[in-house]
């Protein structure tokens, strides 16, 4: 059978990934649609750690509170060899530039659990488990998308007979990493090169046990390269990598897994939860985007999980996607602008992926003699840190103007506490998502003309002034920095005024407040309002 009505998007795949941004668009009202070959969510833990960036995204869905309760504030990340002398910390519990530390840990069924109950309640998203997506086809204005149902039998998923196609402006692959929807729109991963098998275990320790382990830590032991880490409260995760001489057969038996584990936890102490092997890879797609139909998470993207960044770097697409396909289906901005979502997520994933594999060439050395040259390097502090976490290199950021302060575009926006006159709160408390248009020490009003007003209102954004002085504040206008945040990220950079966008990303940045308008200015045009322009089908069903 085939449903008539014209959904805005449809989405394959309801992982984190998809249920996120099924959240995120039917929060904005948009008609989607989501199915899921599984008739249940996948219960067993993968993705254990979250950044601060992601908190912010949790906090924008309305969930911040909730995923709070199900996880941990990181401690610091320990590298250590054999002999258990440190290689390297990374300080991952140090106060980041999101208000709050840089990670925390979790469990991703409680997340994802978490992600269904938003998902359902919202009365413009239908989600459809047990449904598995067979067929997609491209028209000039919608895509058609088949399914068909299927239930587990004797532990097999098995069709039922039942077909339905339906029709939608948009459709997003974010169909995991054997996805569909990529190769049905043609689209090839490139292999980065790495691949190692890992044995991920998790347990939960018996009440009272205190274990014997660092917080997170990475053991670069040659004779077992080996991880461990908090697996969100009450649970615990080792991984241990496969030796050369290994069957993953082997690897996979309970007493191997007591056997591997003894060091440090027996069946007196702890639950075992789980245990399977994974292949860790470093694959890239090569263009995220055919179309109408675009790719998300892992359908996108794989890497090894050393940085903790696979499920975050998929959250991070779905919050892209979501105010791209908000302002083009809201009129706000031409289709092209989906243009650019493969060219600024594209690059920030590579050097994502590349340091994951950094990292894991490093943890992963099996020979003993050049494990021995790697903590010589380490330990004589021959090695230099970590890059820090690549921003947008690419996309809808302003470079290349020579009023726009180039350094600062594309960065991570900061985040803090501040005053509204009425109370101290998190900055996205207490202004709407949207483009913010951010100045120090001053009242933007003042510095913006009249076509810079009416951009920002055509595109729902918002001016608003930061001071970290008290008698400056003014409630509505000019808010308190209470924890001095912004104040020194606009000193360090030497700007005056930022155009933020809606995932926090900046558009740009000025160091004169007289150029402020030529920056909106310069965001109008990149949007292309006006242009080429397509709406929803609920607004078009009011127009
Ligand atoms: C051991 C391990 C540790 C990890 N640790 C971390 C970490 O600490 N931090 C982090 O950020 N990430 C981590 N990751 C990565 C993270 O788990 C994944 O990146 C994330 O789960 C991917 O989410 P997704 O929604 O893109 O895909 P998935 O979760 O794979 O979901 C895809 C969904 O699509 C469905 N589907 C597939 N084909 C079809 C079809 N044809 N029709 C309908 N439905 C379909 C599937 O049933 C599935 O439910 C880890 C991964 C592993 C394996």
């Amino acid at each position: 059978m085939t449903d008539q009505k014209l959904l805005d998007v449809v989405i394959v795949g309801y992982g984190p990934v998809g249920q996120s941004l099924s959240i995120h668009l039917g929060e904005r009202g948009y008609d989607v649609a989501v199915f899921d070959r599984w008739p249940a969510l996948y219960p067993l833990p993968r993705a254990v750690f979250h950044d601060h960036e992601i908190r912010r995204v949790f906090h924008a869905m309305g969930i911040g509170k909730e995923v709070e309760a199900i996880s941990q504030p990181s401690a610091m990340y320990q590298w250590f060899n054999a002999d258990w002398e440190k290689l390297v910390e990374i300080d991952w519990s140090a106060e980041s530039i999101s208000d709050g530390p840089v990670g925390y840990l979790f469990n991703q069924p409680s997340l994802e659990a978490l992600f269904d109950r938003k998902a359902k309640s919202l009365a413009n998203v239908s989600v459809q488990q047990g449904w598995e997506a067979t067929a997609v086809h491209q028209h000039a204005d919608h895509c058609e998308v088949s399914v068909r149902h299927g239930a587990i039998v004797d532990g097999v998923w098995t069709p039922t007979g039942e077909t339905q196609t339906v029709r939608a402006r948009y459709v997003i692959g974010a169909d995991g990493a054997n996805s569909f929807v990529r190769k049905s729109a043609g689209i090839e991963f490139d292999d980065l090169g790495f691949q190692e098998d890992w044995l991920v275990i998790d347990l939960k320790p018996h009440e009272g046990v205190k274990l014997d382990v660092p917080d997170i830590g990475q053991w670069c032991n040659p004779a077992r390269p080996t991880t461990m880490v908090p697996g969100g409260p009450g649970f615990r995760r080792w991984e241990f990598m496969r030796l050369p001489h290994e069957t993953l057969e082997d690897l996979q038996k309970t007493e191997k897994v007591w056997e591997l584990l003894s060091p440090w936890v027996t069946p007196e102490s702890a639950t075992l939860v789980r245990h399977a092997v994974y292949t860790f890879r470093s694959l890239l797609a090569g263009n995220w985007h055919h179309g109408r139909i675009l790719l998300a998470g892992d359908a996108a993207h794989q890497m090894p999980p050393f940085m903790g960044q696979g499920m975050c770097s998929g959250l991070r697409d779905a919050w892209n996607l979501a105010w791209r396909l908000d302002l083009i289906l809201k009129g706000q901005a031409s289709p092209h602008l989906l243009e650019s979502y493969t060219a600024e997520r594209r690059p920030q994933v590579r050097a994502v992926i590349d340091a994951s594999i950094e990292m894991g060439q490093v943890v992963c050395i099996s020979d003993p003699g050049e494990a021995a040259r790697r903590d010589a390097a380490y330990l004589a502090g021959d090695v230099p840190p970590l890059a820090p976490f690549p921003g947008l290199t690419d996309g809808l950021i302003c470079k290349d103007r020579p009023f726009a302060c180039a350094s600062v575009a594309g960065l991570l926006s900061v985040h803090g506490q501040i005053g509204t006159g009425e109370a101290t709160v998190r900055f996205d408390d207490a202004m709407p998502n949207g483009f913010h248009v951010i100045t120090l020490d001053t009242n933007p009003a003042w510095h913006l003309d009249s076509a810079s007003h009416a951009a920002l209102e055509r595109i729902g954004g918002r001016a608003i002034g930061i001071t970290a002085d008290p008698d400056q504040a003014v409630a509505g206008r000019i808010l308190l920095d209470t924890s001095g945040k912004y104040q020194r990220f606009f000193a360090e950079h030497g700007v005056k005024a930022i155009v933020v966008r809606p995932d926090y990303y900046i558009f740009g940045a000025v160091k004169h407040l007289a150029d402020l308008p030529a920056l909106i200015g310069d965001l109008t045009s990149r949007l292309a309002v006006g242009a080429d322009v397509e709406m929803s089908t609920r607004e078009n069903a009011e127009a």
